[in-house]
């Protein structure tokens, strides 16, 4: 799914080389309502808001660096669970298994003033077989006399559950001492991280736009360029091609060399594979012709891997064939069908001849780093900050919705929550972005920035 490849591809984030440790995972897991989202506010030292769920509408799982006496861990939200009257409880079930897969620990969180329900001893019995250490937040416990309630949480089989007030900041320090005590110092979850070794580039674009003459150039080699049926040698083929002292992996280059025929369905298939070729990339190194008019192909490749949230460098290829007036022309039809993706990193260049082919590294290193960036919580906020002091969100119907908090959710590409009270217009989102590039260098890489209300 989704949610999957987006945990796989938070494991497989940093420069892979350099094998920075994870830090350690904390799931926060609980029914709805338990003060789930106001114990991580507490956590992360901040009054974050939390949106409004619709109901039947699945919250996506955000994750949030956070620290405690100096040690960095992540803080898994798990979202709300899926409202649905028929079986609320087997969603919350897959939900909570998950998370727990994917924690180092899990915070259980349950209301003592409501104390254990059906769906909670559920839980436990996930908790149980997954053998990963649990604490049991027995929230709500705003008093001193309300902590007989926290008492009867015994009865999970859990161990000791910690009274804590999420709303007041009752005992939570207490209960994120214990929580240290037993997250690893290194996250023990990270074992489905791929070393890649290198970095991972996919091109791609449509027929005879010089795929296979930009291989064999790179590449430093002219190979025999056998024609098969296509789809007679099935075995994707990835080759290991070192530009300026940084290997690459170029994937699927069985793909690019057999050049396969356009008959009937082919293109289907063919748009399959760049599918998946751009799918194990970081970058897509998307090729166009530039002596010949963009078309509806062009803009569907780079748009899948602008999708598929991987690095672009846009090659415009076979510029030896391309005078002053075509130049211009392609200039505009680039600026035409793709307005929002002014960021792309874009090189001129020609494959027969090798002219501007030494370019491409650069544009390749510099877009696979900012899709790695981050931005730390700190120097977001105060950029939020100054740019929404400078520059406030209109008034709407009488309201004017306030940035109250953001965070770098993830990279590759960064990823942006921000926390506001009433939703922010598209063209100020937009705003933000284009603020965000030009005080950040984000070129080449997509961003995205969600925004969540709260209620
Ligand atoms: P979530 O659905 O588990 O994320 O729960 P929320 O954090 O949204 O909290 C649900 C409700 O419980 C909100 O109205 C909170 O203000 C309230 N709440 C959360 N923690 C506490 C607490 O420690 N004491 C009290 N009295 N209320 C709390
Ligand atoms: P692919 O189908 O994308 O792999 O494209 P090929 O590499 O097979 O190239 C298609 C045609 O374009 C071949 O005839 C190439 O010689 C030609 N070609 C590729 N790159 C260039 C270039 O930079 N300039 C010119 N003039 N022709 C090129």
């Amino acid at each position: 799914t989704e949610e999957d490849l987006a945990e796989l591809e938070w494991r497989e984030e940093g420069p892979t080389r350099t094998e920075r440790p994870l830090p350690p995972v904390l799931a926060i897991i609980g029914r709805p309502n338990v003060g789930k989202s106001t114990l991580i506010n507490r956590i992360l030292g901040k009054r974050v808001a939390v949106v409004q769920d619709t109901p039947g509408v699945t919250r996506d799982r955000v994750r949030y660096e956070a620290s405690w006496n100096g040690r960095d861990f992540i803080v898994v939200d798990t979202g709300g669970w899926e409202v649905k009257v028929e079986g609320l409880d087997l969603s919350v079930a897959q939900q909570a298994e998950a998370a727990i897969e994917q924690a180092d620990a899990v915070l259980f969180v349950v209301d003592a003033t409501v104390g254990a329900t059906a769906t909670d001893e559920e839980v436990v019995k996930l908790l149980r077989a997954s053998g990963k250490p649990v604490i049991l937040a027995a929230n709500k416990v705003d008093s001193q006399m309300q902590e007989a309630d926290a008492a009867y949480l015994w009865a999970l089989g859990l161990g000791e559950p910690y009274p804590v007030s999420a709303l007041h900041g009752r005992a939570s320090g207490d209960l994120l001492d214990r929580v240290m005590e037993v997250l690893p110092e290194v996250s023990q979850v990270g074992g489905r991280r791929i070393d890649r070794g290198t970095r991972r580039v996919a091109l791609v674009g449509r027929p005879n736009v010089g795929k296979s003459s930009l291989l064999n150039r790179l590449a430093g080699e002219e190979r025999v360029v056998v024609n098969e049926i296509a789809g007679t040698t099935r075995d994707p083929v990835d080759e290991r091609i070192e530009l300026d002292g940084e290997a690459w992996t170029f994937i699927d280059t069985a793909g690019i060399r057999r050049r396969v025929h356009q008959t009937t369905g082919a293109d289907y298939y063919a748009s399959l594979r760049t599918q998946s070729a751009i799918e194990k990339a970081d970058i897509g190194l998307v090729l166009l012709d530039a002596s010949e008019p963009l078309t509806e192909q062009d803009v569907r490749v780079i748009q899948q891997v602008v999708d598929a949230g991987r690095a672009l460098v846009i090659i415009a290829n076979k510029w030896d064939l391309v005078d002053v007036d075509r130049q211009e022309e392609f200039n505009r039809e680039l600026e035409r069908e793709l307005v929002q993706l002014s960021w792309a990193q874009r090189v001129n260049l020609s494959a027969l001849t090798g002219w501007h082919t030494n370019r491409l590294s650069k544009a390749m290193n510099a877009a696979y780093e900012n899709w790695h960036r981050r931005i730390s919580t700190a120097k977001l906020n105060s950029f939020l900050g100054e740019l929404s002091a400078a520059h406030p969100h209109p008034v709407r119907g009488g309201k004017q919705p306030r940035i109250l908090f953001a965070t770098q959710a993830s990279s590759c590409p960064p990823r942006f929550v921000i926390f506001t009270t009433g939703f922010l217009d598209h063209g100020y989102r937009r705003f933000i972005e284009n603020r965000l590039r030009e005080s950040f260098d984000f070129a080449g890489t997509p961003i995205e920035i969600s925004v969540r209300v709260r209620e």
